[in-house]
């Protein structure tokens, strides 16, 4: 914890005002330009309704010149070099922004020329990633999950060693406020002959943490759980749309393929880890019997490698759009109750010597809770669509229908801390092509 934490530090941009997700106390980092403007995409920081532009910033030679060396590094169209340049750079930057962002600030006339507002702006996805991986830590939804598949076998006992994965597509990653077709796929429906090829019927939503991989490692290289968080630059949020009909035919032997990877959804704003800071709590772990093997463990993992992040997701559906209604909760938990942490994710996803590069992407899995209201999917949600979701009104889901908008939003707030949140992370469902 530094000065930058301080939750007494107001802003001279009056709308980053407690309460808001952006506070001076967060600063997370995205990618922008103005909408409808042609402009090239560059690197801005979130504060309060605005973006500071950071390209405009450099511009303006604002920083002293060490740190503008950095800023140089966010007037790209993604953050891969600065998210390359490690935590002593990350910090740097954070430092110098919270100090020339807090009233009284000399530097405030001449970055008050670097706003945008966030209204008028087009976010893009944050970095380019090479890779996504996609994770299955939280120990309730593979439980959840595993009884609607295997009713006698619902967590496979490698479930408390190993942090399960499988290699997602980085292609169809979207930027949130995207609208994405219905995709076709094969399934076998119940009682069937022969598969059939259809529109999914069991589209489904999935409520992930996104996890920024900033410094990468060489292939061949590891890097251990101490040296783990090092390599993170932030979190964000993440929607693994899936098609679970899809799913269930094709998963075994290798995994989800075509159910996932039509789209993937990200929040446009990583949150980074030493502003989540203040948030951190103890790791949890394994509840019965394993003990994780010695790579994947540490006294300060236990300690301090979990972050009470709040999660929730909400639904928007058309009836609600046209009367003008609020999205409805449909789950609210917390990622304190992840079975493997990030360091865990790094340190396993390396130790075959794979290599991670900046601007590397991975989905936490579902964040499901152990209580009813803390479920991360449809699929929970109905138990396997046996069950309708309420969603007031009159209206109920079983999975998603078109014109449903899914609503993931994120917070951390803590006694004696500022609160911090992580924006939005949005996306509808289309009809599927023709
Ligand atoms: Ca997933």
């Amino acid at each position: 914890m530094n000065e930058t934490h301080d939750p007494k530090l107001r802003s001279w941009v009056t709308s980053a005002a407690p309460g808001h997700d952006f506070p001076i106390q967060n600063l997370p980092f995205g990618i922008f330009r103005r909408r409808a403007s042609g402009e090239r995409f560059r690197g801005g920081v979130a504060i309060g309704d605005e973006i500071l532009d950071l390209g405009a910033a450099w511009h303006r030679g604002v920083f002293p010149s060490d740190v503008q060396d950095i800023v140089e590094c966010c007037c790209a169209p993604g953050l891969n070099d600065f998210m390359a340049l490690g935590p002593q750079a990350w910090s740097a930057l954070r430092l110098a922004l919270s100090r020339t962002l807090r009233a009284g600030a000399r530097e405030e006339a001449e970055l008050r020329r670097c706003l945008v507002l966030q209204r008028n702006a087009e976010m893009a996805l944050p970095a380019r990633c090479g890779d996504y991986t996609d994770f299955y830590a939280s120990v309730y939804h593979a439980t959840n999950v595993g009884k609607l598949f295997r009713p006698d076998n619902p967590l496979l006992p490698n479930y408390a060693w190993v942090p399960i994965a499988y290699h997602g597509r980085s292609s169809s990653l979207c930027p949130s406020g995207y609208a994405f077709r219905r995709p076709i796929g094969q399934t076998m429906p119940p009682e069937a002959a022969s598969p059939v090829v259809q529109p999914t019927r069991r589209l489904d939503f999935e409520l992930e943490v996104a996890v920024w991989i900033g410094v990468g490692n060489d292939i061949g290289s590891r890097v251990s759980l101490e040296d783990a968080e090092r390599h993170i630059f932030g979190l964000g949020l993440l929607n693994d749309w899936s098609a679970r009909d899809v799913q269930a035919w094709e998963y075994q032997p290798l995994g989800p393929f075509l159910a996932k990877s039509f789209a993937t959804t990200v929040s446009p704003w990583i949150v980074t880890l030493e502003a989540l800071e203040p948030f951190r709590v103890p790791w949890e772990g394994p509840n019965e019997g394993a003990k994780p093997l010695p790579y994947l463990d540490a006294p300060s993992l236990r300690e301090r490698a979990a972050f009470d992040v709040q999660l929730e997701a909400r639904l928007q559906t058309e009836t609600m759009r046209a009367k003008k209604s609020e999205p409805v909760r449909l789950a609210r938990t917390s990622f304190r109750h992840t079975y493997w942490t990030v360091a865990q994710m790094v340190a396993h996803h390396t130790m075959n010597g794979c290599n991670l590069r900046p601007g590397d992407l991975f989905g936490t899995g579902t964040q499901s809770g152990p209580t009813s209201g803390e479920l991360g999917s449809l699929l929970e949600l109905t138990e396997g669509g046996k069950q309708p979701f309420s969603l007031g009104d009159g209206e109920t889901r079983t999975f998603l229908e078109d014109g449903d908008t899914v609503v993931l939003h994120a917070w951390c707030e803590k006694e004696g801390s500022a609160r911090i949140g992580f924006g939005t992370c949005e996306g509808s469902v289309l009809a599927a092509i023709s």
